[in-house]
């Protein structure tokens, strides 16, 4: 397929292509929506890309774009943030690795038959991959028997997708002792014996997205489901999330276009003390605000995605900037909803009211791909301040 520079209308060109399958999105159980949204060929476009792992031509900038109109089409925001974290959380950074370990699923994977899952977070300790209890220690003798190098035994929980998962990025310590060198980093099928995934969780913010737990009760693996050396899983986390980072608040672009839609058209409307609600200056410049803040997140993220595409590497080295563009379109995203909802009035609460405005999914957005605090403190130890975890 080739890349294709995006123009400047992707977004709009995007939506008007989704929206005739939105009746097999809204509303349809998970898996059902997930294949209705790849069989769309833009989407499928960015799955390619993200699958073979290219940057430059504005492939990254096309994919930013390409799912802030899926979001304005009116997917559902849980649909949006599973389909950007597998394209840049999972998809991308993986395909970028020399042992390209996604080449056997990429089939499966474009047409949707095939979901992935990021399994990092532990109960016992999500901010703090190196306290993980996720063990994958080395079996010499079962290797005499059944070709198995590794036996992983451990839980993660609070995983997107996973209780749809086919197939499980997952991360495990090599190493009892704590050290950089300590994690490794495994693709595994989640029919292998001994892998049990959770039914979903009651979940309250990105809903049309399952979570769940991953059980791994003696899972066999082979130095083949390792996706990068052995010991070289923390620095590989470190490109997921800072692709994630970097890029996973485009998710909430179209769904901002959406809203201020709404916004407007419903306070046109709107009668109040004999006038249009709109026609208050008040009211007028919290609308303002809306937009500077879209403007502000849709500026952070493609700036990230051309610098991705222009070659920035290694991509370590935008870690910090992609660090600070997270905390601040976190922000920018509670911001956005907590200003929105206010001039819905009570339909802001109503589930069916069509001006229903989700701020826990907003704050979720503090929370995963590194604790908004926790990127803090990276950020000024980055500066030189002598601080620690
Ligand atoms: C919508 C959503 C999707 C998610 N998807 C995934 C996924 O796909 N895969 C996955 O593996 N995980 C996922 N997670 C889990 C997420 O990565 C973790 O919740 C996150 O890393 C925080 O871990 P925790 O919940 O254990 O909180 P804790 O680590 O217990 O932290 C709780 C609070 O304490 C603060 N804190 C902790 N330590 C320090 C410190 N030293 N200094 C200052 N503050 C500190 C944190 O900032 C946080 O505010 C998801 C979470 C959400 C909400």
């Amino acid at each position: 397929m080739t890349i294709v520079a995006p123009a400047a209308d992707v977004p709009a060109a995007v939506a008007q292509e989704v929206a005739p399958a939105l009746p097999g999105i809204v509303g349809k159980d998970f898996r059902d929506a997930w294949r209705t949204l790849l069989s769309i060929p833009s989407v499928a476009g960015v799955m390619a890309d993200s699958l073979r792992g290219a940057t430059g031509g504005g492939a990254v900038e096309n994919a930013v774009a390409v799912i802030e109109g899926v979001g304005r089409a009116g997917v559902p925001a849980g649909l949006c943030y599973a389909l950007t974290s597998q394209v840049f959380g999972i998809q991308w950074p993986l395909s970028t690795l020399s042992r390209k370990p996604l080449d056997p699923y990429v089939d499966g994977l474009t047409d949707g038959s095939l979901i992935l899952c990021h399994a990092l977070t532990e109960d016992t300790g999500g901010s703090d991959p190196l306290s993980m209890r996720t063990a994958a220690r080395r079996t010499a003798e079962s290797a005499d028997v059944d070709g198995a190098d590794f036996q992983i035994d451990g839980r993660k929980a609070y995983v997107t997708a996973a209780p749809a998962a086919d197939l499980i990025l997952t991360f495990a310590r090599t190493d009892e002792a704590r050290h950089p060198f300590a994690l490794s980093a495994f693709l595994i099928p989640a029919d292998r014996a001994g892998v049990t995934r959770s039914e979903p969780f009651e979940k309250v913010a990105l809903t049309e997205v399952p979570m769940g737990a991953i059980d791994f009760d003696a899972v066999r693996a082979t130095e083949a489901d390792l996706v990068t050396t052995e010991g070289s899983g923390l620095a590989f986390l470190a490109s997921t999330t800072t692709w994630e980072r970097a890029l996973l608040m485009s998710y909430a672009l179209g769904g901002m276009h959406a809203t201020i839609e709404r916004v407007v058209g419903w306070l046109r409307d709107r009668q109040q003390f004999g006038g249009s609600l709109g026609s208050n200056p008040l009211v007028a410049s919290r609308v303002s605000d809306l937009a500077t803040i879209r403007y502000r997140v849709r500026t952070l993220v493609y700036d990230m995605a051309r610098r991705i595409d222009a070659g920035a590497t290694p991509l370590s080295a935008m870690s910090t900037d992609a660090a600070q563009v997270k905390i601040s379109c976190a922000q920018d995203l509670l911001q956005f909803e907590t200003t929105a909802a206010p001039l819905f009035g009570a339909r802001a609460v109503i589930a069916d009211s069509g001006y229903h405005v989700n701020a826990t999914s907003a704050v979720a957005a503090s929370i995963y791909a590194g604790t908004n605090d926790l990127l803090r403190v990276s950020i000024a130890r980055d500066l030189g301040l002598p601080v620690e975890n």
